[in-house]
This record gives structure tokens, sequence and C-alpha cells, in this order.
């Protein structure tokens, strides 16, 4: 276990699983108090046994405006500030534009990125007062579309132009906002994909190469979080070596 968050307040959303739960216990590591949000309970509450240093499970729905507002209350009652947020959750449905199921598409645009833009609108006044760090998890996906992954690609691009308005109004006031473009990683991210061509298009993709790993993010969240207060690390790309596009 490290210092360098000692006394600060970290809040992950989606941390219940993959690249969530690693930075949730990556900041753990560094010292920070972590309160972690998903919607699978069970799953925060093993987090909690494992991580490090104190960790608060909340029930959390991104999609849902007063959850998000409770979550982040919470958050600020338990350790009485907020400094930084890791905006993490989100679902990838992936299939073809003709003969969606709008369902699909009303979720993802619903959790990563309304979800994504409550949670920023809710912790904001905290984060601007601790001068704190919002850390944006896109993708590859909010850089490149491609076929299949319309809908998706277009809630991550949402993400980067929010992102980037976000930062022009308020990097004056001492808050930092990363934006984190991961590749492939090794999660059960695709594994809710309903789809089962793309299903197996995805499996198919992971065995094909050395994918990262859900540490390979949160290490990259660690970094950009560690920069002394002036350096605003502002995005990170990051693929396996082995991904082309
Ligand atoms: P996981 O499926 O492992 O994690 C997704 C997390 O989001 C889970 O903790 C899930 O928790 C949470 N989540 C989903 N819906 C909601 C909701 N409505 N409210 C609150 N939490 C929710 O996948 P990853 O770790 O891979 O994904 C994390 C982020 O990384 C996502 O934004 C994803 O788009 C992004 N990303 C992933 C890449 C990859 O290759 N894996 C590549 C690029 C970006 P629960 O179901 O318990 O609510």
């Amino acid at each position: 276990m490290s210092d360098t968050l000692n006394g600060k307040v970290a809040l992950v959303t989606g941390a219940s699983s993959g690249i969530g739960e690693a930075t949730a216990l990556a900041l753990s590591a560094e010292g920070a108090r972590v309160a972690v949000g998903a919607r699978r309970a069970d799953r925060l509450e093993s987090l909690a046994g494992k991580a490090p240093g104190e960790v608060l499970a909340l029930d959390l729905d991104v999609a849902d405006q007063e959850s998000v507002r409770a979550a982040v209350a919470r958050t600020v009652e338990r350790f009485g500030a907020l400094d930084v947020l890791v905006n993490n959750a989100g679902v990838m449905l992936s299939g073809p534009i003709v003969g969606a199921d709008t369902t699909e598409w009303t979720r993802m645009v619903e959790t990563n990125l309304l979800g994504s833009m409550y949670t920023v609108h809710a912790a904001l006044p905290y984060l601007l007062e601790s001068k704190g760090t919002i850390l944006q998890i896109s993708s590859t996906s909010g850089r490149i579309a491609s076929a299949n992954s319309g809908v998706y690609a277009a809630t991550k691009f949402g993400i980067t132009a929010f992102s980037e308005s976000l930062r022009q109004e308020v990097t004056a006031h001492g808050v930092r906002v990363v934006v984190i473009e991961p590749g492939f990683v090794a999660t059960e991210l695709a594994t809710h994909i309903t789809d089962p061509t793309m299903q197996a298009a995805a499996q198919q993709l992971a065995t094909s190469m050395r994918t990262l790993q859900p540490e390979d993010i949160a290490n990259a969240v660690v970094y950009a979080v560690t920069r002394p207060e002036h350096v605003a690390v502002n995005e990170i790309l990051i693929r396996p070596t082995d991904q082309t596009r």
C-alpha cells in the first residue's frame, strides 16, 4: 500500500467488475478512501472485502438521476469531500443498425452518455470545492467508429465532446478532466451483447490478441490522478499492442 492519495476521496461508478473494480482497488492501494457504485451489491461487498483501505459500497443506477445524486451525497456525508470521480459505468450492446432492438440503444445512451453526464452534474460542486479530478472512461470507439458499434461509438464520441466542454469550463478553477480511451480490455463487457454473431466476433477478437487487463487501465487512472496539480493529463489512449485499429 502506498500513500500518494492519502486523505483523498474517490467515487468510482461501475465498480462491480472489470475496469471499475480494478480502479477502485488501485486507488485504495494508493491510500484513497473509495466509494464504489453499481447495481450488483454483492459484487461491491466482495470488492470492499478485498480493498486495503476504507470502501463505501453504494447502490447506484447511473441512468437514474435520483440514484446518482443520492450516491454522491452519501459519499460526501461519509468521507467529508470528493476529490476524484471515475466516471466508468457502461454497457456495450453491439450490433448492426438495420433491424436493431432500439431498447438497447436507449440503454446505452442512458447508461454511457446520460449516466456519465448526470454523475458529473451531481459531483461537480464538490469537485470544484476540492479542485478535484474527473476521469471519463471513453474508448477507442470514441475516436474511431466501426460497423456494428454505431450507437456505442456515438455514446463514447459524446463523452469526448462533453468532456472537452467541461474541461474548458472548469480547468481555470483547478479541476482536471481526463478522458481515458481503452482499446480491448479483458472484462465481462462483451458478454452482455445479445446478438449471437456479435458475441462470437467479440470472443474471437479476445482470443486473437494479448488483450489489456483491467489493471492496465487502473494504472493509467492512478498515473493521471497522481501528477502534480499544475499538470493536467487530458487524454490517454491505450490499445493492446496487438490491436491494429
Ligand atoms: P464490465 O461489464 O466489467 O463493467 C461495467 C460496469 O458498469 C459494471 O460494474 C456494471 O455494474 C456497471 N454498470 C452498467 N450499467 C450500470 C448502471 N445503469 N448503473 C451503474 N453501473 C452500471 O466492463 P468494463 O470494465 O470493460 O467497462 C467499464 C467501462 O470501460 C465502460 O464504460 C466501457 O464502455 C469502457 N471500456 C471498456 C473496454 C473493454 O474492452 N472492456 C474498452 C473501452 C472502454 P452493474 O451491472 O453491477 O450495475
